[in-house]
């Protein structure tokens, strides 16, 4: 799949206000910094489509893209961000899980990963989170570029033997790069086959 068209529909924490949910979703979400931003600007061919963040932790809203004019790309506000205060945090958590939990168009999670890092409890947490509501998501782990291939392949087998003391499993998982758009068409053919079931 090619993209042909990304246009930003709308922002909200109102999870009444969100668009029709009458195409197929697919929600972007991680921690702050991972790269969230870039990914998505990568995969739509756009510099600025989503804000890549000077603070991390500021964009504490669901935004709606709207691609191909067939199905919606959602940036979700990053998390784990420790200088956000926990009324802030608290909000975060009842928008985000509420929508993520009752959206009846999103087709899947794309959950990223920082690939040069271990494992970390927030995300183990909140992927068990979506597991336990069988809420369909994949693993991105972002960065690629930042490390040579072996060893990025050796921090995900880690990262694989850590989810598998929990899941029965490894979840479905791409490597991306936001600087040499790797794993880019991996990603938008995931979607374009996701789309075909909605
Ligand atoms: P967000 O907070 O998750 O939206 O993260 P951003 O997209 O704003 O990226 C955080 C920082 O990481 C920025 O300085 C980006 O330029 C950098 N970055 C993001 N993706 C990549 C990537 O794939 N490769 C490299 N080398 N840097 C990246």
């Amino acid at each position: 799949m090619e993209i042909t068209s990304a246009a930003f529909v709308i922002s909200n924490t109102d999870v009444a206000k969100l668009p029709e949910a009458n195409k197929p979703e697919y929600a972007f979400i991680g921690r702050s910094n991972v790269g969230k931003s870039s990914l998505i600007n990568m995969l739509c061919n756009r510099n600025k489509l989503a804000k890549i963040s000077g603070t991390p932790g500021k964009t504490q809203l669901i935004n709606h893209f709207l691609i191909n004019e067939n199905w919606y790309l959602v940036d979700l506000p990053g998390y784990g961000y420790a200088k956000i205060s926990k009324k802030e945090r608290n909000k975060w958590h009842g928008f985000t899980y509420q929508y993520l939990k009752n959206r009846q168009n999103l087709m899947g999670v794309f959950v990223l990963i920082d690939s040069r890092i271990p494992a970390q409890k927030i995300d183990l947490e909140f992927m068990e989170w979506l597991g336990a509501k069988e809420i369909p998501f994949v693993i991105v782990f972002t960065k690629t570029d930042k490390k040579e291939s072996k060893d990025i392949q050796k921090q995900i087998n880690e990262y694989e033997k850590e989810m598998l003391t929990t899941w029965e499993y490894m979840p479905k998982y791409f490597w991306t790069s936001a600087v040499t758009k790797i794993g880019r068409n991996e990603l938008l053919h995931f979607i374009h086959e996701t789309n075909e079931v909605f």
